[in-house]
């Protein structure tokens, strides 16, 4: 079956100059929770930003390698387009609008949605899978917490309908119960509303508890690839990146 995503052979530079990723090739199947794991800089949001056309603004392109969509060719489309075809990114770091109350944030993700009806259906359903989004509604985000600030991220990409997030680093300053709590809510999500998720971690081992399958990145390149069962129980996954020898 053709997967949802296919990066096939994918060089990013940055600046005209800096090679970023060597050719990183990574297949997501419909319905499945991939990670993409590595340590600090190995290119795990690099990867991200090039499915989502997002590195302009960061002034990086994809100089070799095809990046396709259900079979489709994607690397011409803006963000806005991936949008509306179901490819969501949720960014490291949050990006909430703090001024903004969790409910205001939440309507910014359905910009792509012109129903009403669909985006107060899609507002009940996020308020369903993150009930302390519905209670802190209407307080400002700025003043939540950090695993609210992350919920609101994940929740107001749910509002677009997306058939694929690329989630960049959801366990990032949060606690570790609030992460289990986050993980928790990203498993109900793909197996309820059949969301597809690629999943960049450094927190190798929650997100192989988690993902079906994982890639692991080094240096702009992927090293190692597997069913996450096979990867959490490798010897050298274990000794370089679950801290355990
Ligand atoms: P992290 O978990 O720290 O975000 P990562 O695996 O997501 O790490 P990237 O953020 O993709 O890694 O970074 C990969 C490499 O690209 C790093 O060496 C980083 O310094 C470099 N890089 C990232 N963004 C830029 C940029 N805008 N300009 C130049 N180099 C960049």
């Amino acid at each position: 079956m053709t997967p949802i995503l296919n990066v096939n052979g994918i060089e990013v530079i940055y600046n005209h100059v800096i090679l970023v990723l060597k050719g990183v090739s990574l297949q997501v199947p419909e319905g499945a929770i991939v990670a993409l794991l590595g340590g600090n800089g190995a290119g795990k949001t690099t990867t991200l930003r090039a499915v989502s056309n997002l590195l302009k603004g960061e002034r990086g392109e994809v100089t070799k390698g095809s990046i396709e969509l259900r079979g489709e060719r994607i690397e011409n489309l803006t963000p806005a387009d991936l949008v509306q075809r179901g490819v969501v990114q949720v960014m490291e770091g949050r990006h909430c609008f703090a001024h903004l109350t969790i409910e205001e944030n939440l309507l910014t993700g359905a910009y792509t949605r012109s129903s009403k009806g669909e985006i107060a259906a899609n507002l009940e359903k996020v308020y369903a899978y993150f009930p302390r989004l519905k209670q802190r509604r209407e307080s400002q985000a700025a003043y939540t917490s950090g695993g609210e600030q992350q919920m609101c991220a994940i929740g107001r990409a749910l509002m677009a309908s997306p058939s694929l997030v690329l989630l960049d680093e959801p366990s990032m300053g949060l606690a570790p119960q609030i992460v289990e709590e986050v993980f928790e809510i990203v498993k109900d999500l793909n197996t309820r509303e059949k969301v597809t998720f690629l999943l960049a971690e450094q927190n190798t081992n929650m997100a192989l508890k988690y993902a079906g399958y994982g890639y692991i990145m080094e240096s702009g390149r992927i090293v190692m690839d597997g069913p996450a069962s096979e990867l959490a129980t490798n010897e050298d996954v274990k000794e370089f990146y679950l801290g355990v020898g």
